[in-house]
């Protein structure tokens, strides 16, 4: 069964529409290079429908899918200008997808008034079909790619040399744990692509932005791998207190893989109507960043992963989960700020053959 964990709906102190300034700075990071994709590589001439339709797979509660989807849209009003196509200007359809959990009331009620787009939701899973054959020009999906659809089972196997006892992701875990979330990411990406071969119209075009690892890095070198061990280590020590028990932790296991550009590079060649015509990764932190801000990082934590904690542990830890893991990546905070600098982002722009 796939699993679902969303972001924090509505609009309090903990919500995505609080926190998500950080995959925000992606949003803004990339729009050059999204821009540039469709002035130079979308071929819209070769695009007979009319409206142009565009997604937004995993878009969560806003507001970065409305500045994301409102760039796009500008951005191929402008080539069909520049392509002296004005007459044949469309109107644009704008799918925000996300699971079925997502807050979709939040996300329609802050809908941007001034929008020049029609607005739809499409609910489920994008590791299965979501629209018609041949049927959406441009495609987009920021920060959601590294959500597995299910924790791969040998981790919670006693009798597996993959099983994940003390730890809750594969950095700093042996290599057959490592090994269990690549062949789940494998699985998950095979069939996202396959989906997404057969919805974009020839010429279509999709980018993805994940979070990422430069080739030959290990996790426990990027940021977000840095966060997960502290994650576990705050339960850890929770357990020792008595606060939760060990077994419960050693049977929770977060979702996540962080991708190489060589793994997704296999992974889309393996599919035979898509092609990369640009991949690399691409730094999000503010230029020159700033020090490492311990309660900021566990707010923005917390409001992407509460859910996936208290499904499991309960609500009752929550509090004191984040405040411990606030304080961990102060005493941490070299580590953090010296990680990879090659990096933590990986822009993917691939057009339907
Ligand atoms: N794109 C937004 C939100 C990122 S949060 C931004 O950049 O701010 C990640 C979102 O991906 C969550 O809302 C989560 O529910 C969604 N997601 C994860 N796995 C998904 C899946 N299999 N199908 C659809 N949405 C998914």
């Amino acid at each position: 069964m796939q699993q679902s964990f969303p972001m924090n709906g509505g609009d309090g102190p903990h919500s995505y529409l609080k926190n998500s300034h950080f995959q925000r700075q992606a949003t803004i990071v990339s729009r050059t290079m999204i821009e540039e994709a469709i002035a130079k590589k979308l071929d819209v001439k070769c695009f007979s429908s009319n409206p142009f339709r565009l997604a937004d797979l995993g878009c969560s509660v806003g507001p970065n899918t409305f500045i994301a989807m409102q760039h796009i849209v500008e951005a191929v009003e402008r080539k069909y200008l520049a392509q002296g196509l004005k007459s044949e200007m469309p109107e644009f359809q704008v799918f925000f997808n996300d699971h079925v959990a997502n807050d979709f009331n939040t996300l329609f009620a802050s809908l941007p008034t001034q929008r020049r787009y029609f607005a739809c939701g499409v609910p489920g899973s994008f590791h299965g079909r979501l629209f018609p054959e041949s049927s959406i020009h441009f495609m987009f999906s920021s920060h959601a790619l590294h959500w597995l659809s299910k924790v791969p089972e040998e981790l919670l196997d006693k009798n597996s040399p993959a099983w994940n006892r003390g730890r809750i992701h594969y950095t700093s875990g042996p290599e057959e744990v490592s090994h269990a979330y690549a062949a789940q990411f494998e699985h998950d990406m095979e069939i996202f692509l396959s989906a997404r071969a057969k919805e974009l119209v020839i010429g279509g075009m999709i980018v993805l932005i994940i979070p990422a690892l430069p080739n030959g890095i290990p996790a426990s070198q990027n940021p977000f791998g840095i966060m997960f061990d502290l994650l576990g280590a705050s339960l850890m020590d929770m357990a020792k207190e008595g606060l939760i028990s060990e077994a419960e932790v050693d049977s929770f296991n977060l979702p996540i893989h962080l991708a190489s550009p060589k793994q997704m590079t296999e992974l889309v060649e393996r599919n035979e109507c898509l092609i990369i015509e640009r991949m690399e990764l691409v730094d999000p932190r503010s230029n020159p960043a700033g020090p490492i801000n311990g309660k900021e990082c566990a707010m923005f934590l917390r409001a992407g992963l509460e859910g996936v904690f208290a499904q499991h542990f309960g609500s009752g830890i929550i509090d004191q989960l984040f405040d411990r893991l606030s304080k961990k990546i102060m005493e941490s905070s070299h580590q953090l700020e010296s990680g990879n600098k090659e990096g933590t982002l990986l822009f993917v722009l691939l057009r339907r053959k």
